[in-house]
């Protein structure tokens, strides 16, 4: 961990389950706090003879943030975790160890924000972001001595198309390039990359791992330790560090992840099951609907579907009269939170793409992405319900 806390230490070992790690991995063994404390000083004292504090300046370390990046560790199994301000900032930090003339293979169907990233950051440092429809269907023949990462969503957002991790991963390991995985839409409750094969993870804590809409930050974990160094320097070089005020209050959120994971999935199932049986929606997406193939590779590697739905209205259907009747799901970027979001990709979230490159990967004008929260299954389903038959009239 960046910054090894001096007085919280981690305790579950890894013999138990996730929601005890989330709930039990911090405790204050200098005052029996159950809670851990906040430490908001910006810089602090140094030993006058070493001149040397771990925590010496607050972008290059601080207590309550490193208490967040043990918590974080521990729910990733990783030997190393990172909290950033953002989960652009945290991608920014995976590209950090990227070299002028390196390339990156992604999917076409990507996070609206990284694929701004590529598009108009990578030039200027002249590095390349090649889209491939599939990355599933990459081949060694797809590698050039220039590829130095291949950066997978797997789901993908919105698509909710899946990869196979471990092919991919031993793939691009034979060419010498790191797989970077934003696991934002499954979170470590769902689905472990590290373990997979790949060599970093990067999350939107934004989204599941605060879920409550009301806090930005960002995620990256690693076992490699050259790797960390370059997201610890990033911090301190880059700075897009995550506050003290922000890394208490996602501790805290952290600690129901699993308990609001699993009903807001629970919903998601429902709901899918919901539209898929309604002759007014034309098209449900939800990682593995793509293909047997992909269904097969989701289930191998993850442990549920996640909680994002997307789909289609009929042709017949006035989208517009859909979203303002529905009662529940606010018309809103963004996902994971207890409150159920409705959002249309196509203009909201992956704006940044050109007309083409969203074709490319699937993601038509249409197109609704669901991100379910952890309200009662019944009164969301009457929702969609009541709002499918406004629009039809
Ligand atoms: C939201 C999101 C991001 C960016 O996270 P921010 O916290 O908004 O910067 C990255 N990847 C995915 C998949 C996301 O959904």
């Amino acid at each position: 961990m960046a910054g090894a806390p001096a007085v919280i230490t981690a305790t579950p070992e890894d013999s138990v389950h996730i929601q005890t790690t989330a709930v039990q991995t911090l405790r204050d063994h200098e005052h029996g706090a159950v809670v851990p404390p906040v430490h908001l000083s910006s810089t602090f004292e140094l030993d006058p003879e070493t001149e040397s504090n771990p925590f010496a300046y607050q972008r290059g370390s601080n207590p309550t943030r490193a208490q967040l990046e043990t918590v974080l560790a521990a729910l990733e199994g990783s030997e190393h975790a990172f909290a950033f301000a953002t989960g652009m900032a945290a991608t920014a930090a995976a590209f950090s160890t990227l070299e002028s003339g390196d390339e990156v293979l992604l999917s076409a169907s990507v996070y609206g924000g990284t694929f701004r990233f590529i598009d108009k950051v990578f030039p200027g440092r002249r590095l390349t972001g090649r889209f491939v429809a599939d990355l599933g269907a990459l081949t060694d023949a797809d590698f050039t001595e220039h590829t130095k990462m291949v950066f997978v969503e797997t789901p993908a957002n919105p698509t909710l198309r899946v990869t196979d991790l471990r092919r991919i991963s031993e793939l691009a390991h034979r060419h010498g390039a790191l797989v970077v995985v934003d696991n934002t839409f499954m979170t470590p409750v769902l689905q472990r990359p590290l373990e997979l094969g790949a060599d970093v993870v990067v999350q939107s804590a934004t989204k599941f791992l605060a879920g409550h809409s009301d806090l930005l930050a960002g995620t990256v974990a690693t076992n490699d330790a050259g790797l960390a160094e370059a997201y610890a320097l990033s911090q301190k070089a880059e700075g897009g560090v995550l506050s003290p005020f922000d890394a208490y209050r996602l501790i805290q959120d952290l600690k129901t992840l699993p308990l609001r994971l699993e009903r807001q999935q629970a919903n998601a199932i429902a709901l899918r099951h919901f539209l898929d049986a309604r002759e007014d929606i034309s098209q449900v997406w939800f990682p593995g609907s793509h293909s047997e193939e992909e269904a097969r590779i989701h289930a191998s590697q993850a442990s549920g579907p996640g909680a994002v739905v997307s789909f289609e209205l009929a042709p017949g259907l006035d989208r517009v009269t859909f979203l303002r009747a529905l009662r529940f799901p606010a018309f809103a970027v963004s996902l994971g939170g207890v409150e159920s979001l409705i959002c249309r990709p196509a203009t909201m979230t992956h704006e940044a793409m050109t007309d083409q490159a969203r074709s490319e990967a699937g993601i038509s004008d249409q197109m609704l992405r669901l991100s379910v929260g952890i309200e009662d299954e019944r009164d969301l389903i009457a929702d969609l319900e009541q709002a499918l038959v406004a629009a039809a009239r």
